[in-house]
């Protein structure tokens, strides 16, 4: 039996990974499920798998699930400091499913709490790389990739020595709006924006694999994940999301994962690995037939080569872009900006970024905000 905590267990990813445990009720218990303001599904998901804690990140939620779950013994924690305490009940590994920077504090409270990490929060390494990997080594924890390119890859080095990594080839989608010129994407929508050709996933990241945006936090999350420099990663962009990344080795071996367009199989393996488990949805590659790979459009989807200057740069930048980008795409959300302003807005913020030597957690905060207050004041 795994004991299991899943931060963000009302998104996407989180309902995904209880759909594993309600499918494996001898392999997992579910201690504990924390939220951001979700108190309908938290409040079922809670009685469901009769979980020892909760937190909601919306204070005024928590009140109110407090109230609802009064004939239960489940403890109800609250706010940003909730959400940590929970991270570090006790458990064999935490799913850190959280959108945004808003999971890099949990991803260290847990791994302060000496857990295994089952990571899709990929804005935690965006911000955090260097601390993050730093408390990893100093408290000897486990952390494991969840993001289907990053799964991949960590997939296809199992049993390759270290240095005989010569080239990470990440793979793209290309999105909705692949083929498009920046003529084409002045006036796209957002119901355009969110109807991603190959997979469901929430709102932020779908937007963000609309921009290229995504594929940039993933060349930075793997810059951290695998210790490579961002020049030893090459973006190929893959139509059929049915090669989920693959990695070059020195021989000229190229080493791949496949598999359906599927988060399951990525979310399970972070949680058994390195055992395997059951198949969700099997690959036919007869169906598929063809496999295409094409060169990213760099010229229209800036974000991309933004992001790989931002981490060029080091730093604080890699925290500057990502936060203008979660406020911007907001903005775009509610229709407020133009699909093209993301990159400018993201752009502007990147290059105002007061960079710092030796940064603290409080100052990856302090950037991410001053960034958010970038793209709101340019508006
Ligand atoms: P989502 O929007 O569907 O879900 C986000 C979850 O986080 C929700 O449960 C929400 O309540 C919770 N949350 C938001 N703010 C919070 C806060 N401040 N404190 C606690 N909880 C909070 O997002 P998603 O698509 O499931 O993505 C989650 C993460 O996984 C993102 O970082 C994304 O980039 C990554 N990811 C997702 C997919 C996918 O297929 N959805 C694939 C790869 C990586
Ligand atoms: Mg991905």
């Amino acid at each position: 039996m795994k004991k299991l905590i899943i931060l963000g267990s009302t998104g996407s990813i989180g309902t995904q990974a209880l759909d594993i445990a309600r499918a494996n009720p001898d392999k997992y218990t579910v201690i504990a499920l924390a939220a951001g303001s979700n108190i309908d599904l938290l409040e079922k998901q809670a009685r469901e798998f009769g979980v020892k804690a909760v937190a909601l990140f919306d204070e005024a939620a928590a009140a109110d699930l407090k109230i609802r779950l009064a004939d239960t013994d489940i403890v109800v924690l609250s706010g940003a400091y909730g959400v940590c305490e929970l991270a570090a009940y006790d458990c064999d590994i935490v799913l850190n499913a959280i959108v945004g920077i808003a999971g890099l504090r949990p991803t260290l409270a847990a791994i302060d709490a000496g857990h295994t990490i089952a990571l899709a929060n990929k804005e935690t390494l965006v911000t955090g790389g260097e601390i993050v990997n730093r408390k990893l080594k100093e408290k000897g924890v486990t952390l494991l990739p969840v993001d289907s390119e990053h799964s991949a890859i960590f997939q296809s080095l199992q049993g390759v020595p270290k240095d005989s990594l010569k080239k990470i080839l990440l793979t793209a989608s290309g999105g909705p709006f692949f083929g498009k010129t920046r003529d084409e994407l002045q006036n796209v929508t957002v119901k355009e924006a969110l109807n991603h050709p190959n997979w469901s996933m929430g709102a932020k990241i779908t937007i963000d694999s609309a921009s290229l945006m995504n594929k940039g936090l993933e060349v930075i999350e793997a810059v951290h994940l695998f210790h490579v420099p961002a020049s030893k990663i090459e973006v190929l962009v893959h139509r059929q999301s049915i090669l989920h990344s693959a990695v070059e080795l020195s021989d000229g071996a190229v080493i791949a994962q496949l598999g359906t367009p599927d988060m399951k199989l990525p979310i399970q393996y972070a949680l058994t690995y390195p055992e395997r488990d059951m198949c969700f949805e099997q690959l036919d590659l007869l169906k598929v037939g063809t496999l295409t790979f094409e060169c990213p459009d760099y010229d229209t989807f800036r974000l991309l080569p933004l992001c790989i200057e931002a981490i060029n740069r080091g730093g604080l930048y890699p925290t500057a872009i990502n936060g203008a980008n979660e406020e911007s795409v907001k903005l775009f959300l509610e229709g407020k900006i133009k699909f093209l302003q993301i990159a400018e807005l993201n752009e502007k913020a990147m290059n105002l970024c007061e960079d710092k030597k030796d940064f603290t957690v409080e100052d990856i905060f302090a950037a991410d905000q001053a960034a958010r207050r970038v793209v709101r004041e340019a508006i």
